[in-house]
């Protein structure tokens, strides 16, 4: 799931929290690598590619790839085009974006008012007997503004949470993405009556909000039964569903006693909890699910990466569409925030939702 490239992009940021000259040469290194990337700032919009019709959501990869070339990020086919078309490309999850998209939700409140009303006043038209019909009407009209208002309201908070269907499954692929110093989210909105679909790519160095939720886990160590407590209870339903071919124990086996926890690919750590489906021996490959819980034996440092990935999509979802609620500018930290275009940062959005 998680390529070794990412993880030597995950130990360069290993060096840089260790040594403060390390960190001059290796950000130096990284300038002359990415000349053309280093002009970005956390939180800029590199590519914004709208869904082509609302009812049918595709975006069109091929010219994702052309923008991001023409900004100086070169990334394989193998990388973006392929973990976005698993996600995103399959037609129960496209059906799903357009029942759960705003545009949608705009359409039911008009609907959800007529039926709410109609059903409240034949109930209340059995059981009352008005002289007055207006009275009726009238009541029954502002009971329905408000269920509807509620209901709608319960959607838009939703919304405003991770999706399962849509943001766990950019898992996989912003874990790839990381590495490119992007992230990838789906936001939607309505604007002027129509919906407005689109795959975001985001420039985002990770490098500084993992060295910040690093401290703050560590900080927290002497309530570290509390917090997994919190992690667990917040996160137990973030499960993600992976297609992997099954191991041959006899090349797998040996591997594994070599691989070192760093060059674990990072949602692997889960491998003990998750209830994988057992591996065929005609070599078919068989979806397994993967808790997103990390484990209470991680060190800091694997615990903040596995966060920051699984939030990465929501967040972006959120910078995107403006629904990100912070502390209000004068009362922020700067140095907290790590965004240079929302009032909060994916460390602390990751802290305030599920440690604190
Ligand atoms: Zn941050």
């Amino acid at each position: 799931m998680v390529t070794s490239g990412m993880m030597e992009a995950w130990d360069g940021d290993h060096q840089v929290m260790e040594e403060t000259k390390v960190d001059v040469r290796q950000t130096r290194r990284d300038q002359s690598a990415n000349n053309n990337t280093s002009n970005w700032s956390n939180g800029q919009c590199v590519v914004a590619m709208p869904s082509s019709s609302i009812l049918n959501p595709r975006f069109d990869l091929s010219q994702c790839r052309g923008k991001l070339q023409q900004d100086g990020f070169e990334i394989p086919v193998t990388d973006m085009e392929e973990p976005l078309k698993t996600a995103l490309d399959v037609s129960s999850i496209r059906r799903y974006m357009v029942f759960n998209s705003g545009f949608f939700h705009f359409l039911l409140a008009p609907v959800m008012y007529v039926v709410v009303w109609c059903a409240v006043f034949s109930t209340l038209h059995l059981y009352i007997s008005v002289s007055d019909y207006w009275v009726l009407c009238l009541s029954v009209s502002l009971v329905s503004i408000l269920l509807t208002t509620a209901i709608i309201y319960i959607l838009h908070q939703n919304n405003k949470e991770i999706n399962i269907n849509i943001d766990v499954r950019l898992v996989q692929v912003n874990e790839r993405m990381i590495k490119y110093k992007l992230l990838v989210g789906v936001a939607d909105w309505v604007q002027n009556c129509t919906g407005k679909m689109q795959l975001f790519f985001v420039y985002w160095d990770m490098s500084l909000c993992l060295r910040t939720l690093t401290e703050a886990l560590d900080e927290s160590c002497f309530v570290a039964l509390e917090t997994q407590n919190k992690l667990e209870s917040r996160m137990s339903h973030l499960v993600l569903v992976a297609k992997e071919p099954p191991v041959d124990p006899e090349v797998g086996g040996s591997d594994e006693e070599q691989d070192s926890d760093e060059n674990r690919p990072l949602l692997r750590n889960g491998d003990t909890r998750c209830s994988a489906s057992s591996s065929p021996r005609g070599g078919a490959i068989l979806p397994s699910n993967f808790s997103l819980v990390p484990e209470a034996s991680l060190p800091a440092q694997s615990k903040a990466q596995q966060l920051l990935v699984t939030y990465s999509a929501a967040y972006v979802k959120l910078l995107m569409s403006d629904r990100l609620s912070g502390p209000s500018h004068h009362r922020l930290r700067p140095r907290r925030n790590h965004c240079t275009t929302a009032p909060l940062c994916l460390c602390q959005f990751i802290m305030n939702k599920i440690i604190r």
